[in-house]
């Protein structure tokens, strides 16, 4: 018998941009054993997860409710009931057309717990995004926001033209794009001007936002010429025209772009921060997990012995952070690497171990095993010896030439790299709908494990997106499991890697 009650959040991820998403709503998310969520959901917002959380994708589809109120509402209190927290994600904010009030009204009923976290809705921020203020004291002193898709078979309309028509207010429409044109004749023909502007904002907010802009008259007509399809609001008023002067998005140099970025989930995101900054759309696809070593006493010897080594090696952040850890709970003091010399492969890594205060005594000018193998030979004496802290799959490259060089060695595992296939779905979904502009890899094992994660059956997909890849040696595993490499940074780092993604959508 569980008699721990769950509880239920029901939370507006706001309209799209990642950005949007509030303080609480990300807390929440982070707290959620069981993730109940919509369409039109960035899937950006998943990757603040826990790593073993279950979804259920109840996404209705246009005209195709995928999943029946009902059913929904059942799993909410299944679950609850089960003791888990549940994130209930909702596009914008839960109780605007969102049908959060029947949820929490069963929620209530049934003695679950449950709490409302509001969200950006698109209502306003679509608007915002298309640089028109909903209000604005010289134009309305109000604001209307009203559905265009009434609840089916409803034989009179709630929406009462009359009235609304005579409202100087802005009006905002949601789910409107199937009766723009009903909607639009309707206003004026109960007197709204037919030269009020208007404007429909597709996708606001997101990478792939559209803005139509025109009147009353000639709305419906332009949306249709434009292609314009769901989701879409539809903003009516004198506001309208300042869209033009105030319009300000997209911006940055990787406006429009969605790119991919595959990464260990622990890693540091300082890629992802970048490219959000320049104005791209970033979903992340972390293909491995980090975790401890599967037990402590060769690490635990290694680290009681420490003067036993010459130099240390460190390849990743992560192995730097791992090594200083267990040094950390052995309450091993960091004199104890006096004298001991430390090389280190990537500014990442140097910088992790400055953060620990030492400076790096070696660091190849190529990021690449073949150059830190030649610099230890060269500044490695006779009978000295190096241990490698590096992650359980590191390559053998290393050890191979330090061997057939007579330098004595020992390998430390100070961390193992798991396989994590939660984002496989949400990207193949966005591939097969050619949504993705780059897929960035920054080492040779994310190439592998992306590969094997997806699914040989899916290699066709990658056709149609550019691959970038951090540096030569990545670049050469993708290409020898069969990828196409669009690019590769001029420089080995994120930063270089950056640049590239910059250069190549100037193109
Ligand atoms: N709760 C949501 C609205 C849900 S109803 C909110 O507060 O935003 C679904 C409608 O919302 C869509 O038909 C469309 O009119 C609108 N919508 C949602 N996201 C949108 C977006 N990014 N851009 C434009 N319209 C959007």
């Amino acid at each position: 018998m569980i008699d721990k009650k769950g509880i239920v959040y029901i939370l507006g991820a706001g309209p799209g941009d990642y950005g949007l998403l509030t303080l609480k709503a990300a807390d929440c998310i982070r707290k959620a054993d069981v993730i109940v969520y919509d369409r039109l959901i960035n899937a950006s917002i998943f990757s603040l997860a826990k790593k073993d959380a279950e979804y259920i994708n109840v996404g209705k589809m246009p005209d195709h409710h995928a999943v029946p109120q009902e059913t929904i509402n059942q799993i909410l209190l299944d679950k609850a009931l089960e003791g888990r927290v549940v994130a209930r994600v909702k596009g914008g904010d839960p109780f605007i057309f969102g049908r959060g009030g029947e949820e929490a009204e069963v929620l209530q009923k049934n003695g679950i717990e449950f709490e409302i976290v509001p969200g950006i809705t698109s209502a306003v921020a679509a608007a915002a995004y298309a640089g028109i203020p909903v209000t604005h004291r010289e134009y309305c002193s109000s604001l209307h926001i009203i559905t265009g898709h009434e609840k089916p078979g409803r034989d009179e309309s709630f929406i009462d033209y009359e009235v609304i028509s005579k409202l100087e207010g802005t009006l905002v429409f949601l789910m409107g794009m199937k009766n723009l044109d009903e909607i639009s004749t309707n206003l004026i023909k109960h007197g709204k001007k037919s030269t009020t502007p208007a404007a429909v904002i597709e996708r606001g907010t997101t990478i792939s936002q559209r803005v139509v802009v025109g009147t009353l008259e000639d709305i419906s007509k332009k949306v249709i010429d434009e292609g314009i399809k769901s989701p879409a609001v539809t903003v009516i008023g004198n506001v309208v025209a300042l869209s033009e002067r105030l319009n300000w998005f997209p911006k940055g140099k990787l406006k429009g772009k969605r790119i991919v970025v595959t990464r260990a989930r622990e890693q540091a995101s300082s890629l992802v921060e970048e490219i959000r900054k320049l104005g791209g759309d970033v979903i992340e696809f972390p293909t491995i997990r980090i975790e401890e070593p599967l037990d402590y006493q060769h690490f635990d010897r290694v680290l009681r012995d420490l003067n036993t080594y010459k130099w240390v090696v460190f390849t990743s952040v992560n192995g730097v952070k791992g090594f200083f850890k267990r040094m950390r709970t052995l309450k091993i003091d960091i004199r104890s690497l006096a004298g001991i010399h430390i090389a280190a492969v990537g500014e990442a890594t140097a910088m992790e171990l400055s953060e620990v205060g030492l400076n790096v005594d070696y660091m190849p000018d190529d990021y690449t095993t073949k150059e830190l193998l030649k610099g230890l030979v060269e500044l490695m004496g006779k009978g000295e010896k190096v241990l490698l802290a590096r992650a359980d799959i590191a390559s053998k490259e290393l050890s191979e030439g330090l061997k057939s060089n007579d330098i004595d060695f020992e390998e430390l595992t100070v961390y193992r790299t798991v396989m994590e296939a939660s984002m496989k779905s949400t990207v193949e979904d966005y591939l097969k709908q050619n949504k993705v502009d780059f897929i960035t890899f920054a080492s040779s094992s994310t190439v592998k494990n992306f590969i094997e994660i997806l699914g040989k059956e899916n290699m066709e997909l990658l056709s149609k997106t550019k691959i970038v890849c951090i540096g030569p040696v990545t670049s050469q595993t993708a290409k020898e499991s069969g990828l196409f490499v669009s690019a590769v940074a001029d420089k080995y780092t994120i930063d270089g890697l950056v640049d590239k993604l910059v250069e190549l959508s100037e193109e």
